[in-house]
């Protein structure tokens, strides 16, 4: 039995209710509870499991990266709504005193701060691309992430976060490589969430990308299939939600941080991100708020 009839309000209050998730002051923005947190730990071990023999190279980032990887990305470009970049405050003694005076008179303080060297990660796979500079072996390269993302959308439905977590995998290499992993690993990314009840399917989907350019952006990668997600029902049947997206970047991050194959040619490279948070979700959705009361298929492959 489901947990709601597809309601975006009920959902998050039944969340709420049952100590899943703890509201924080700011639309995306929550606390999460421990049993919500055991979900989410148990699923990302169940993807690292599936995927182990593939031997990916293990990374971790902080949530900040360097702001020209954002600049030579040229994210501002397309996706300049859903960015944070981090500003602090230069000033000396009698700019502090006139910050401290905004701030305790309720006053705009913004103007005050300047911009650091540092951004939020957008992206999960971001930090990688720059470590790739320069030739990749013969097989490509192969990174797996566990990262904390930022995306500017503040909002009350839950599964549309400002700050979010994704297992992410990044693939470097010639372009026969890449696709023939994406193809690999879409296949998979249904059968694993299919495997855990979820009524997941893949389709072909857009970027978010930006005012009107971004229209023609979104057409022309619907056209050359070069985004896919797999969806499954969490707020809403006629709209389910991404769980998981796959993205064929062909030469762009290769172009930007110059990586090679060896044949001197520009690598390709393609991505493929769980939401977290989003498949957690996705679970409490379809099987209800109680996970002790989840069918035993469900149960033994999160608690094998
Ligand atoms: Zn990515």
């Amino acid at each position: 039995m489901t947990a709601t009839a597809y309601d975006p309000v009920a959902f998050h209050d039944g969340l709420v209710r049952h100590g899943l998730i703890v509201p924080a002051g700011v639309d995306g923005i929550f606390g999460r509870g421990p049993v919500f947190e055991d979900v989410l730990d148990r699923f990302d071990k169940l993807i690292l499991r599936i995927a182990e023999e593939d031997g990916a190279q293990v990374m971790l980032f902080p949530p900040t990266i360097d702001r020209s990887i954002i600049e030579k990305t040229h994210y501002m470009d397309s996706f300049p709504h859903l960015v944070g970049a981090v500003y602090s405050f230069f000033g000396k003694e009698l700019a502090a005193r006139q910050l401290s005076e905004q701030i305790h008179a309720g006053e705009a303080w913004g103007e005050q701060l300047a911009m650091t060297h540092v951004c939020l990660n957008p992206a999960a796979c971001y930090p990688v691309y720059p470590t790739f500079a320069g030739t990749v072996p013969d097989q490509g390269r192969l990174v797996t992430l566990f990262a904390w993302v930022f995306r500017h959308e503040p909002s009350l439905e839950p599964t549309r976060m400002q700050a979010f977590r994704v297992r992410e995998y990044v693939r470097c290499g010639t372009p026969d490589q890449v696709v023939a992993w994406r193809n690999m690993w879409l296949q998979r990314g249904v059968e694993v969430l299919q495997s855990l009840g979820l009524p997941a399917h893949s389709d072909v989907a857009a970027d978010p990308f930006f005012g009107k350019g971004g229209k023609m952006l979104a057409t022309s990668q619907l056209e050359q299939a070069l985004k896919f997600e797999v969806l499954v029902p969490v707020i809403s049947e006629q709209n389910p939600t991404a769980t998981c997206s796959f993205n064929y970047h062909q030469e762009k991050f290769g172009e930007a941080f110059d990586i090679k194959t060896p044949d001197g040619q520009t690598a390709h490279t393609a991505c493929l991100g769980f939401g977290l948070e989003r498949v957690t979700m996705a679970l409490f959705q379809t099987h209800g708020f109680d996970p002790a009361t989840w069918p035993a298929p469900v149960r033994q492959r999160l608690w094998p």
